[in-house]
């Protein structure tokens, strides 16, 4: 019997490849390994979660049973894949061999939490996935105030969210602005002031220094690098990602921020690709739906024996806060860049532009958002 193509997780990079090679070949075997419950939902919705009072249930779009049927594939959940052997192309999970004809890593990140002092750090909550929000749920629903570590992209859709559903919420960054690795000042201060006036308590320019269980035994009691104390209900730590790449750089694959790729998503190891939120691609981590939608697209036809290159375009960054929605594209930090911004009641639009005058990136908020996609396709490619 022929070997199968191999898919470890069962997150949308790898789900997304399932879907795209069963479009193109019904009779490739395909097994997906994952660690997980491998059930298929739409990691974006954590984003709101709080104000729809949804649960992680709510959120199962396919059950892993289903899902396996639907694509007829072999799916082994609660597989956590330990080794791979790329010289024999076999890997291992659950004290089983696996041997594979090619072999995708999708592997996903996992939520940074940012060391502290004190005995409370266990009781730090992520969620970067159906299951970390299952596991917090309880804790989340009782709790009515939370502190959100992390100010950048999913702490600040995350803080609104939970101030919407009538929690109080605390939010600290070292950083100086929100959203400060993508957001131009002006207008990381118009979102600042949003929050602020939907109630949210922004602490920037500082860091949790201490965490401890508060006497009550169901509180904790927070210390904050600037001397402030205050305590909550609930701690979310939502300060970044990193890629899960120990499994391929243990097998002697290429790693750095990511796991390594090339155009056509090869590792450096002969018929092993990755694909998502754990590959570099030329350099970049591209954690998000679209690149990944793409990368999947091309993939499926390597795979299937027609090495395609991705292609990505300029694409689209929305900040998912409806009380001041954001929609961003491009460079759009760059210290260098000449802003011209058009800004009225009813949003703003802010494009930058290089030494040459030529268009590097672009901001658009609120009603300004239709101004979107004509400036998208201003820009040059991304890859
Ligand atoms: C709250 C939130 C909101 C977001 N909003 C947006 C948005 O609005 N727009 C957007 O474009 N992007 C958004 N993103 C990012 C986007 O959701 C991710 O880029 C994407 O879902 C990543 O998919 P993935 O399959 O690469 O990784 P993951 O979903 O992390 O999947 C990784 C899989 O690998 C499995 N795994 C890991 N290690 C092993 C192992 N050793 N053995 C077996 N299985 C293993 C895991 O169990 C899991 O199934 C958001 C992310 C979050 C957290």
């Amino acid at each position: 019997m022929s070997k199968p193509i191999i898919i470890i997780g069962s997150g949308f990079a790898a789900y997304q490849l399932v879907k795209t090679l069963r479009r193109q070949n019904t009779q490739q075997a395909i097994t997906v390994i994952t660690a997980c419950d491998g059930d298929d939902y739409n990691k974006p919705d954590l984003s709101h979660v709080f104000s729809k009072k949804q649960t992680a249930g709510d959120l199962v779009r396919m059950n892993a049973l289903q899902f396996a049927a639907e694509y007829n594939i072999t799916l082994l959940t609660r597989h956590r894949v330990d080794s791979i052997d790329t010289l024999n192309k076999t890997l291992t999970a659950n004290n089983k061999q696996f041997a594979y004809d090619k072999l995708v890593l999708a592997t996903g990140a996992s939520a940074f939490i940012p060391p502290t002092q004190g005995c409370g750090s266990d009781r730090i909550i992520t969620l970067n996935s159906l299951s970390e929000y299952k596991n917090a749920q309880q804790t989340l629903t009782e709790a009515e105030s939370v502190l959100v570590i992390g100010a950048g992209l999913i702490g600040t859709e995350i803080a609104m969210d939970l101030s919407s559903s009538g929690r109080k919420v605390v939010m600290v960054d070292p950083a100086k602005s929100l959203l400060a690795a993508m957001l131009p000042d002006f207008i990381a201060a118009q979102l600042y002031q949003s929050l602020g006036n939907s109630g949210v308590d922004i602490n920037l320019g500082t860091k949790v220094s201490r965490l401890e269980q508060a006497a009550d035994g169901r509180s904790m009691d927070i210390t904050l690098d600037c001397g402030r104390t205050f305590q909550v209900d609930a701690v979310i730590s939502a300060a970044g990602l990193q890629a899960n790449a120990r499994l391929a750089s243990e097998a002697g694959i290429s790693c750095r921020r990511g796991i390594v790729v090339d155009s056509k998503l090869q590792t450096s190891a002969r018929d092993v690709y990755a694909l998502g939120d754990c590959a570099e691609i030329q350099g970049k981590l591209q954690p998000f739906l679209q690149p990944i939608l793409l990368s999947a697209n091309a993939l499926a036809k390597t795979l299937l024996g027609q090495p395609s290159e991705i292609k990505l375009p300029a694409m689209l960054v929305k900040v998912k806060t409806p009380d001041y929605p954001i929609q961003l594209c491009g460079s759009t930090t760059q210290a260098e860049a000449r802003w011209q911004i058009d800004a009225s009641n009813q949003g703003m639009t802010a494009k930058a532009f290089d030494n040459n005058d030529q268009l590097i990136g672009f901001v658009v908020t609120q009603e300004h958002m239709k101004q979107a996609f004509p400036l998208l396709r201003q820009l040059p490619p991304a890859l």
